[in-house]
């Protein structure tokens, strides 16, 4: 192999990998059990995870933590279900706790403070890559393949969600509606494509916030932030079969005529069937 920076920062978190410890780690409780089963897990089916995670474009200009750290302590507090940054440290504070993670992970656990500094200056798209491979990882392995409709298509669910509310603005981005007694509601809202299975998986695929731009005519909607979404699954995932499962308030469903979806079928993936949910009727159209 070339010693390029690339590989050599390659090799060094290989020595380092999940997998030289997972089989020194014999579980006595349910909670090790877990912690081992999670190790061997992601030495299983992403065993070069330090290497995607190092991979991530580093925001900072002083560098304590790697961004292996710092992603993989983030991630950790969600696996570990913390209502909070404060609760993740207060657990780290315990010298077991800590301990444990070295022990399962070869890596430090950075304070949640130093975690939160890095994402806030780290460009979203970063992590939606990261998160895109991941999952594409697991469809080449097949994990999901007995869960495809007719056998071929994987189900991909599109809706919208709300993320926050608020009286007054929060932001130049925030979507803001007024009711009927003249009342102005700020908020913000994000379109997500999930890969759905149905044993109840529901696994991101891509997201797309809906938010204003700095200055606008008309606010930003569902139906734009849908072609956003489109491009980013076709770029991600371009040649998947999938079958997009979506509400009738979704931009995508067959006009009367024709059996093409108004919109965004051509920057979906080019094997997409299109499956639009509309009260009790169902259409479908490839
Ligand atoms: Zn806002």
């Amino acid at each position: 192999m070339v010693a390029t920076p690339l590989n050599q920062g390659r090799q060094q978190y290989e020595r380092s990998s999940l997998a030289e410890l997972s089989d020194t780690t014999t579980a006595k409780t349910p909670g090790q059990q877990i912690a081992v089963d999670l190790r061997r897990t992601i030495d299983h089916f992403v065993p070069d995870l330090y290497v995607r995670l190092e991979n991530v474009v580093d925001p900072r200009a002083r560098r304590g933590y790697t961004m292996t750290e710092i992603l993989l302590g983030c991630l950790f507090m969600f696996i570990c279900k913390q209502g909070s940054r404060n609760a993740m440290n207060l657990d780290r504070d315990n010298t077991i706790f800590a301990q444990n993670f070295e022990k399962l992970f070869g890596k430090r656990l950075p304070h949640m403070d130093t975690v939160d500094d890095v994402l806030v200056l780290l460009d979203n798209h970063e992590l939606e890559r990261l998160k895109a491979s991941l999952v594409a990882t697991l469809i080449e392995k097949k994990v999901f393949g007995k869960y495809r409709l007719l056998g071929s298509l994987y189900r991909v669910a599109v809706d919208g969600t709300g993320i926050m509310t608020v009286d007054e603005g929060h932001c130049a981005h925030c979507l803001k509606r007024e009711s009927k007694n003249g009342v102005t509601t700020y908020f913000h809202n994000i379109l997500e494509a999930k890969l759905i299975t149905p044993n109840g998986f529901a696994i991101s695929l891509a997201t797309e916030w809906i938010e204003n731009p700095e200055t606008y005519e008309k606010q930003d909607c569902e139906l734009k932030a849908f072609q956003r979404l489109a491009d980013k699954l076709k770029g991600f995932f371009p040649r998947l079969p999938i079958c997009v499962h979506a509400d009738g308030s979704t931009p995508i469903r067959p006009s009367s005529r024709s059996a093409r979806p108004i919109i965004g079928v051509s920057s979906l993936p080019s094997r997409t069937a299109i499956l639009s949910l509309s009260g009790k009727k169902s259409k479908w159209s490839f």
